[in-house]
């Protein structure tokens, strides 16, 4: 059953990428993607399958963890029993409030602390980050490096736990898809990191990186992301508001001139201020 699991984990991530690409307007990806969905679904058992495909035509979160007995989707308790049977896992259990199907995440990584509205509240793309998880100039000069350093300024700014766990499952995300876009953006991200709201670092890099842009460029400006499971939405937002932001050129280069986390983060809340309300 884990290895079913796993599948539509895959399964999702694909549904979501081929949602990007298509709100990129890249067809020829989202066709490609369409091809890996069809080869993935005729390898599961064709109960699992009619019951992905029939929840994916209402919302594209088809599977989510539960966390402490509670549907990390709608927020409905299960039956202690039920959420014992989960971490078991011997067939597929779905919530009884949303169908969704229910994965245990016992040892997954977590969320520990949110952006949040300490302080002054925020607004805009400020209440998905922070200046602390900002750097102008990434040490890392590989994909792989790039995503660590990244990831561990997340735990060392004690946002998310298990750095390695949340790394290894970055790698698995990217090598279901490359999250490279375009114009020398990255989004690297994880489903199902649940404990808080939707989070993100950035990394610059000048000399730029393979990361496997569809036009084939180098990649200079990497946001990677967690993604609670009721926040898979405002991803999609968050998402498509970061690249309208970041298509003009003269904004990528005041991002790119930047050489403190303090101006990376007054550049980023000033270019995305009129974009993401
Ligand atoms: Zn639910």
């Amino acid at each position: 059953m884990k290895r079913f699991l796993s599948q539509l984990t895959q399964l999702q991530e694909l549904y979501f990428a081929q949602s990007e690409q298509q709100s990129l307007g890249l067809d020829a990806r989202s066709e490609e993607i369409e091809k890996s969905i069809q080869e993935l679904i005729e390898n599961l058992p064709p109960e699992m399958s009619s019951l992905c495909q029939r929840l994916r035509k209402r919302d594209l979160t088809v599977i989510v963890p539960v966390i402490h007995g509670v549907c990390s989707a709608c927020g409905v308790a299960l039956p202690t029993s039920q959420t014992y049977e989960i971490e078991t896992s011997e067939k597929i259990y779905q919530c009884p409030s949303c169908s969704r199907i229910l994965y245990s995440q016992r040892g997954a990584p977590r969320q520990i602390k949110s952006v949040g509205p300490i302080g002054r509240p925020r607004s805009g793309v400020a209440r998905f980050s922070s200046q602390s998880l900002m750097i102008p100039d990434l040490k890392a000069g590989t994909r792989d490096s790039v995503l660590s350093e990244l990831v561990h300024l997340m735990a060392n700014e004690g946002f998310v736990e298990n750095p390695e766990g949340l790394l290894k499952a970055a790698l698995k995300r990217e090598a279901i898809m490359a999250t490279a876009v375009n114009h020398g953006l990255a989004f690297p991200h994880v489903r199902g990191v649940e404990g808080g709201g939707l989070t993100f670092s950035l990394g610059l890099n000048r000399e730029g990186l393979d990361f496997g842009a569809p036009d084939g460029g180098l990649t200079h400006i990497i946001f990677f992301i967690v993604i609670p499971s009721a926040a898979s939405a405002f991803y999609l937002q968050l998402l498509s508001g970061l690249i309208e932001a970041f298509q003009d050129e003269e904004a990528r280069k005041r991002l790119l001139a930047c050489e403190t986390p303090e101006q990376v983060w007054e550049s980023l809340t000033g270019t995305c201020q009129k974009i993401i309300p």
